[in-house]
């Protein structure tokens, strides 16, 4: 397997990118050859600070190898610092239809609410297709969200391969465990825009009076409870160990318990789960120029590969002889 995600550097991680993808990305490092990059280029589109983008995309590697992206395991580098994917996105963009961009759900949603949209959000699933191509990957996990980019891609690949000779592995997606929809703390779908994250790494005291204010229903203190329609048990159970996740899930069938006790347990728990990538982020914080040089050395393996199949490109299409 080839596994290829990227992640935007738009902001501090929550537990929905946790848990419904970063932890899933760890797990797949230990395939064959797995690639992992910071996608700057894609955040370019919303993030229109130099000195945040910077500092995100450097967050965001200090992020993921805190929570256990390994760079001897895994390839990890900015995008930008693979042009190579940009050459390619102008090779994949001669022979894109406006149409197919236009069925886009990104743009889409944008023109509908009469929001102004650049050419970059419009053809930004071409770029994303080229990130895809350029590894020759062939799993690209992703949130149910991204499945259009996906056959946005497969179909970009398949009508290359078609008109100048086969050049592109067609990839296929890999769906990201949705079992792991984690609720934000108003009951919704945790989300950046609807400001109601945990942050993985937001210092624990402030976390816990984000916690102790999450929102509950009224149920009278006496009444039992099914634990797996509660959003306070749910994130509970993310980040609770089996025997005391076990007991909440009794002590919500058995009743007479107060929600505060549940969002101390939660709080605590919380605490001790990401302990060990706080100290380990803390760390690796005050080592920039180590962060710099893991990107640096994924970013020429990244291109390495990338050169090979933009090349293949450049010669089945008459760019190169
Ligand atoms: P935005 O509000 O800008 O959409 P977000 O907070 O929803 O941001 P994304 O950048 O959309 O985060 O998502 C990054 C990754 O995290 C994706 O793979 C997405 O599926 C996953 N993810 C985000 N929120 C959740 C959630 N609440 N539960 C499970 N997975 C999530
Ligand atoms: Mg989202």
């Amino acid at each position: 397997m080839r596994v290829l995600s990227g992640i935007q550097p738009t902001g501090r991680p929550h537990w929905g990118n946790y848990f419904g993808a970063i932890r899933q990305y760890v797990d797949l490092q230990g395939e064959d050859e797995s690639y992992y990059f910071i996608a700057n280029l894609h955040a370019l589109t919303t993030v229109r600070d130099s000195v945040l983008l910077a500092q995100y995309t450097l967050d965001a590697a200090i992020d993921l190898l805190a929570l256990g992206l390994d760079p001897s395991r895994a390839t990890l580098f900015v995008q930008s610092d693979v042009p190579e994917v940009s050459e390619l996105c102008w090779v994949l963009l001669t022979g894109t239809p406006m149409g197919l961009l236009e069925r886009c759900h990104a743009y889409k949603d944008k023109k509908t609410k009469g929001l102004p949209a650049d050419a970059g959000l419009f053809t930004y699933p071409v770029l994303m297709a080229a990130d895809i191509l350029a590894y020759d990957a062939d799993t690209v996990p992703v949130g149910d969200d991204q499945l259009q980019h996906i056959e946005v891609c497969r179909d970009l690949a398949n009508s290359f391969n078609h008109h100048f000779g086969q050049v592109f592995s067609i990839p296929k997606a890999k769906i990201l465990d949705s079992s792991a929809k984690v609720p934000g703390t108003d009951g919704e779908k945790m989300s950046k825009s609807y400001n109601n994250t945990l942050e993985i790494f937001e210092d624990p005291k402030a976390q816990r009076k984000k916690i102790m204010r999450i929102t509950t229903d009224s149920r009278p203190m006496d009444q039992p409870k099914e634990p797996d329609t509660d959003h306070l048990y749910q994130l509970y159970s993310l980040v609770a160990n089996d025997p005391e996740r076990e007991a909440m899930a009794e002590l919500y069938r058995r009743g007479g318990f107060g929600y505060g006790e549940v969002k101390k347990a939660l709080a605590d728990a919380a605490e001790r789960y990401f302990a060990e990538p706080r100290a380990r982020r803390a760390e690796l914080a005050s080592q920039p120029d180590r962060i710099r040089e893991i990107l640096a050395d994924g970013a020429q393996r990244a291109r390495k590969k990338a050169s090979q199949v933009l090349n293949r490109a450049k010669k089945a299409c008459g760019l190169v002889g």
